[in-house]
């Protein structure tokens, strides 16, 4: 297949939704990663994304809106704690999983009878749901098991080929996928943290953290958020995240040195003393988010077989961040 490739004018805005229209798959920006779209509501259309991504058929996709009121064709009921979630954090970086309408088919959902539903911010993503007049079904534009794609480099690695069209809209803002939450009595159970944050949350209700964000769960464990037991985000290196301050880092690291070893940080000044080739996370979480799975994808092409990571803060933002390093290290962690 020869893959298209459009920008972000509205004469390329009008032929995505085109090809959306006629049931392609066509891979988008948004505001936390590239996504592979396809009409939601459109079987045929779905079983394409799957295809395209090589993604085992159990794990469902989120639903992208252009409008509030859309919950309501896709969600068989929208309680009251959603409305409120909905009100501050939609158009944003967050999905809410909801009892899904009928419409919705099977393969969208994975199976279950619930459905995530986001409301991208993302001026383009927006602008193409909007011209196609349906809901999108849109996972992360990599193919399965690889780093979610945050620039159109990535995605055309990807999926140049597999796609009808890439829409290029730059790099993400954000950098990391949602934040993925389910409602239960009236508490809100965070499944995948994102952008939006426990923090954030918890003033809208009591929040959990499911088990799936912070651990491995088993192969045959009963999840509620499926995409949790997958491998995932991972590079091709060995990847160790260690846990520590700066100096307990170094000295741990120096004693670890090899060839093709090397270092995801912060910044430069963590590698001192340290002679290795080394990728910059930055300081900040946003920072962090924003840059990790280029980081991840960078260090492949550099050709490390080793990577030690620095643990990012578990909390806040920081929270997205490891949740999705530790995945790429599969849980592999030490406590320098
Ligand atoms: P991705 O589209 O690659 O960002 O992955 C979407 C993730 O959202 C999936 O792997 C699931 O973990 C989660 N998800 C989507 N829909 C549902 C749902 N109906 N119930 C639980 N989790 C969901
Ligand atoms: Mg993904």
């Amino acid at each position: 297949m020869v893959t298209e490739i459009l920008g972000a004018d509205s004469a390329s805005v009008r032929r995505a939704a085109e090809l959306l229209s006629q049931g392609q798959v066509v891979a988008i920006p948004t505001e936390t990663v590239y996504g592979l779209a396809a009409n939601a509501l459109d079987e045929a259309a779905v079983k394409r994304i799957f295809e395209a991504k090589g993604r085992p058929s159990d794990n469902p996709l989120i639903v992208h809106i252009a409008d509030k009121a859309q919950l309501y064709d896709l969600a068989s009921e929208v309680p009251e704690i959603a409305l409120k979630c909905a009100e501050r954090f939609m158009p944003g970086p967050l999905t809410m999983i909801l009892p899904k309408a009928d419409c919705v088919p099977d393969v969208t959902s994975g199976g279950l009878d619930t459905v995530g539903i986001r409301m991208p911010s993302h001026p383009v993503a927006r602008e193409i749901i909007k011209a196609c007049g349906f809901a999108l079904a849109a996972p992360s534009a990599n193919l399965s098991g690889s780093p979610s794609p945050t620039s159109f480099r990535h995605v055309k690695d990807d999926m140049d080929g597999r796609v009808a069209a890439i829409v290029d809209g730059g790099d993400c803002s954000v950098g990391v996928e949602s934040t993925v939450i389910c409602f239960e009595n009236g508490r809100i159970r965070i499944l995948r943290p994102g952008f939006v944050c426990d923090e954030e949350l918890s003033e809208i209700a009591e929040t959990v953290i499911d088990k799936g964000v912070l651990e491995q769960l088993s192969a045959d464990a009963v999840v509620r958020s499926p995409g949790m037991k997958y491998k995932h985000y991972a590079p091709k290196a060995d990847v160790t995240v260690v846990e520590g301050d700066v100096k307990a880092f170094r000295d741990y690291v120096g004693k670890k040195m090899d060839t093709n070893t090397m270092l995801l940080v912060f910044s430069k000044d963590d590698c001192e003393g340290l002679d290795a080739g080394y990728v910059e996370l930055g300081t900040t979480a946003e920072e962090q988010a924003q840059n990790l799975f280029t980081a991840l994808r960078t260090l492949d092409e550099m050709g490390a077989q080793k990577v030690y990571a620095r643990c990012p803060e578990k909390s806040g933002v920081g929270l997205a961040v490891y949740n999705r390093l530790i995945r790429a290290a599969g849980f592999k962690a030490v406590k320098a």
